[in-house]
C-alpha cells in the first residue's frame, strides 16, 4: 500500500510557517521595522496603504545587503544574527529567527531594494510566493526598502480574517508607535494613505514621550530609574490622575524589546492599588534592562512573550521603583478648568462626584472650557506662603506616610461624629474659618496650595474601612453604648448570616447578642457612627454584604469591612458640624490612602491656586 505520509511541498511548509509569523498586516510592519533597527539604522520610513493590505514599505539607511546575502535573506532559517547555540542564548538583536522575510515572501509580492556601503548600485529583487522574479541593479543611497504588496493575496482564509480597516491600522499604529518609543534616538517618520501620522526626529526619551503621547501626556510622567547589579529598570511612570481606560498605554520593553507581561503588568496596577479610578489604568513606559543570558525571548515566533529567570525578584523590584516614584510626588488628583491640558477635562473623571450633581459645576460641563482670556505665561511659583488658617492636612498625611513603619504614633483626635458642640464649633464664621459643607455633601477646604473638595460620604467610608480593617486585626473594637438597645427582627437567612458573621461584627464595634427566634439586640455601635440608624445598618450591611457573597477566606472580612463603611459612613445630605468636618478630615490624612475609596471612587479634588489664578487672569 502507497504511504499516505508525505512531506509538505516548501512552498506550502513556507506558507503555514508564515501565519505563525505574520498574522496580520501589523506584524509584517513590526518585522520589517526591526530588521530596520537590526540593521543600525538611524531613519526609519514606514508608508501603508490600505491598512498594510495594500502596500507595506519600510525604507532604511541601515547597512543594507550584498546582492549574494539578499538571496539568501528570503529562505527560512536564513539569518546574519546568530551562529552557534551560545547566541542564541545570548540574543542581542531583535530578530534572530530567520523567518520573517521568508514569510512575508511566501504570502506576498515582495520587492526588496538594498545597497551595501562598499558598492556603488544597490541590489533590486522582485519575489512572488517565494520564487524570484526580477534581477536588477538600480541607484539607491546605503539602506534597504522591503516593499509588500497585496499581503495574503494566496492565502484567503487569513486574508477574509482580517478585521476592519480601522483595526488593522491602529495595530500597525502601536506596532510603530511601540517601536519608536524603544527608540528615540532614531528618526521615524510613519505615512497611511499619504497621511503624515508620525515624524519624529532623533530626541530624547522624554521628547519622544511628548512626540508619541502629546505634551500633556509627557507633563503626566515621573522619571524613574534605579538598578541592581542584575537589573536595571528606568522610564516614566504615569501620575494616577493620568489615567487610562485600558491597559495598551502599558509600555514594557526588555532590553529595547517590546514585550507584554502579565506579571510586570500586575506589579505596575499593585504600585498604583489604591491610587487609581475603578476601571482605569495608570501609563506607565518601563525599560528593563537585563542580561540576556537571563531570559528567554524564544517563547513564541512573535518575540513578544519572554520567560525571566528570577521572576519574583523582578515583580518585587519593579513594584518598588514605581511605588518609589509614585511616593515622591503629590499624588492628588488636581483638576484644572481648561480644556486641553492638566487634566483631561472632558471626560469627567476627576468631575465632583455624587449621585446628582444638584447645582453644582461638573469640570465637564460646568465651566467654559477654554478661557478666552487665559494668560499662557509661565506659571508663579507654586508655593504661596501658608496663612494662618490653613489646615495642615496634607502635611499630616506626609509626615504619616513617613511613620508608616510605626503606623501608632499618629493618634486621630477625638471622634469624627461627635453628639455635643466641640470647640471647633464655636469658631466664629469668617476669621479662623477654614472649612465650608457645600450642599450637605461636600466639604470644602482652604489648603496650602489652593482648595480642596472632599466627598464626605467617601471621605467617611475610607476612614471607616480602614478602622474596620484594623480592628479586625488588633481587636480593639471601639463601641459606643446604646441608652436603649434596639431589638431587630431579621429573616431567618438574614439571621442566619448575622449569626455566622457576629465574631467580626462585633470586632467592628457592633455590640450585639442572639436572641433566637430570628431576632438580635443591638447594646452598642461602632464609635463614629451616628446613634439612631442602628436597625437599618445592620440590615443593611446584610444586604450590601450579600451582593458579594462570593467572598472566602480573608475576602470575607475585607467584604464585611467595605460594607460596614459603606453602609454605616454619613450620607450625602447629612449637616455636619463644623468641628464634625474638621474631624473627618483631619481623621481622612491619617489614613493610609486618603484619596480613593474601598470602591475606586475619588475622595479629594484639589484645585490649585495656581489653577484660580489662571482662570481670574492673575499673574500674581
Ligand atoms: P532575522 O531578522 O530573524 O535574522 P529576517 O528574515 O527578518 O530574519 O531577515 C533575514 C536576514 O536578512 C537578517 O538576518 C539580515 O541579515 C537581513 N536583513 C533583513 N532586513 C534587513 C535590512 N533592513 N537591512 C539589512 N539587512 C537586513
Ligand atoms: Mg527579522
Amino acid at each position: 500500500m502507497a504511504a499516505t505520509i508525505h512531506i509538505l511541498r516548501p512552498e506550502l511548509a513556507n506558507k503555514i510557517a508564515a501565519g505563525e509569523v505574520i498574522q496580520r498586516p501589523a506584524s509584517a510592519v513590526k518585522e520589517l521595522a526591526e530588521n530596520a533597527l537590526d540593521a543600525g539604522a538611524e531613519r526609519v520610513e514606514i508608508v501603508v496603504k490600505d491598512a498594510g493590505k495594500a502596500l507595506i514599505q519600510v525604507i532604511d539607511d541601515g547597512r543594507g545587503m550584498s546582492e549574494e546575502d539578499a538571496l539568501l535573506a528570503f529562505r527560512r532559517h536564513a539569518t546574519s544574527k546568530i551562529a552557534t547555540d551560545d547566541d542564541l542564548e545570548n540574543i542581542r538583536t531583535l530578530g534572530f529567527r530567520g523567518e520573517a522575510l521568508a514569510s512575508v515572501a511566501a504570502i506576498a509580492q515582495v520587492e526588496l531594494l538594498t545597497r551595501t556601503a562598499g558598492e556603488d548600485l544597490a541590489t533590486r529583487l522582485r519575489l512572488e510566493g517565494d520564487e524570484i522574479k526580477e534581477r536588477s541593479r538600480d541607484a539607491r543611497p546605503q539602506g534597504t526598502t522591503v516593499s509588500v504588496r497585496n499581503l495574503f493575496y494566496n492565502t484567503p482564509a487569513r486574508r477574509n480574517f482580517l478585521k476592519t480597516r480601522q483595526t488593522e491600522l491602529k495595530n500597525i499604529t502601536d506596532v510603530v508607535t511601540r517601536l519608536a518609543l524603544s527608540s528615540p534616538s532614531v528618526a521615524w517618520k510613519y505615512v497611511s494613505d499619504d497621511e503624515v501620522m508620525l515624524d519624529l526626529k532623533p530626541e530624547s526619551l522624554a521628547e519622544r514621550l511628548a512626540g508619541l503621547f502629546g505634551r500633556k501626556a509627557a507633563d503626566a510622567c515621573i522619571p524613574v530609574r534605579e538598578s541592581t547589579e542584575f537589573l536595571t529598570v528606568d522610564g516614566f511612570i504615569g501620575r494616577p490622575d493620568f489615567s487610562r481606560k485600558s491597559r495598551t498605554d502599558q509600555y514594557f520593553y526588555l532590553n529595547h524589546r517590546s514585550i507584554v507581561s502579565r506579571m510586570l503588568g500586575h506589579a505596575v496596577l499593585k504600585a498604583y492599588e489604591h491610587l487609581m479610578i475603578h476601571g482605569t489604568f495608570p501609563f506607565v513606559a518601563l525599560f528593563l534592562s537585563i542580561d540576556p543570558r537571563h531570559v528567554d525571548v524564544n517563547v513564541h515566533p512573535s518575540k513578544m512573550e519572554v520567560k525571566f529567570e528570577r521572576e519574583s525578584d523582578i515583580y518585587r523590584f519593579v513594584l518598588s521603583v514605581v511605588r518609589r516614584g509614585l511616593a515622591q510626588h503629590d499624588l492628588i488628583p488636581a483638576m484644572g478648568f481648561r480644556g486641553g491640558d492638566g487634566i483631561p477635562a472632558g471626560d469627567g473623571r476627576f468631575a465632583f462626584h455624587g449621585p446628582s450633581t444638584d447645582g453644582v459645576p461638573t469640570a465637564a460641563g460646568g465651566f467654559p472650557s477654554v478661557l478666552p482670556f487665559a494668560p499662557r505665561t509661565v506659571p508663579e511659583p507654586f508655593g504661596t506662603p501658608a496663612a494662618p488658617t490653613i489646615l495642615n492636612f496634607e502635611e499630616l498625611f506626609q509626615r504619616r506616610q513617613e511613620d508608616l513603619t510605626t503606623p501608632e504614633t499618629v493618634k486621630p483626635a477625638g471622634r469624627i461624629i461627635q453628639h455635643t458642640p466641640s470647640a471647633a464649633d464655636a469658631a466664629p464664621a469668617g476669621e479662623g474659618r477654614a472649612v465650608w459643607q457645600v450642599h450637605n455633601k461636600y466639604i470644602l477646604a482652604q489648603v496650602r496650595n489652593g482648595l480642596m473638595i472632599v466627598d464626605q460620604h467617601v471621605a467617611h467610608e475610607r476612614i471607616l474601612y480602614e478602622r474596620a480593617v484594623a480592628n479586625f486585626e488588633n481587636s480593639l473594637p471601639w463601641t459606643q453604648q446604646l441608652l436603649f438597645p434596639e431589638t431587630v427582627e431579621l429573616s431567618a437567612s438574614d439571621y442566619a448570616l448575622a449569626k455566622e458573621l457576629l465574631p467580626d461584627l462585633q470586632r467592628i464595634g457592633f455590640d450585639m447578642k442572639l436572641f433566637g427566634r430570628n431576632t438580635v439586640v443591638i447594646e452598642g455601635i461602632p464609635a463614629d457612627v451616628r446613634i439612631g440608624g442602628e436597625r437599618h445598618i445592620l440590615q443593611e450591611i446584610l444586604d450590601e454584604y450579600r451582593t458579594n457573597e462570593h467572598a472566602t477566606g480573608n475576602e470575607v472580612r475585607d467584604a464585611l469591612a467595605k460594607s460596614f463603611a459603606c453602609k454605616a459612613a454619613i450620607k450625602a445630605g447629612d449637616k455636619l458640624t463644623m468641628g464634625e468636618m474638621v474631624a473627618l478630615i483631619e481623621h481622612l490624612f491619617l489614613t493610609k490612602m486618603p484619596y480613593v475609596c474601598p470602591h475606586g471612587r475619588p475622595v479629594v479634588v484639589k484645585i490649585a491656586l495656581e489653577e484660580l489664578d489662571r482662570r481670574f487672569g492673575r499673574t500674581s
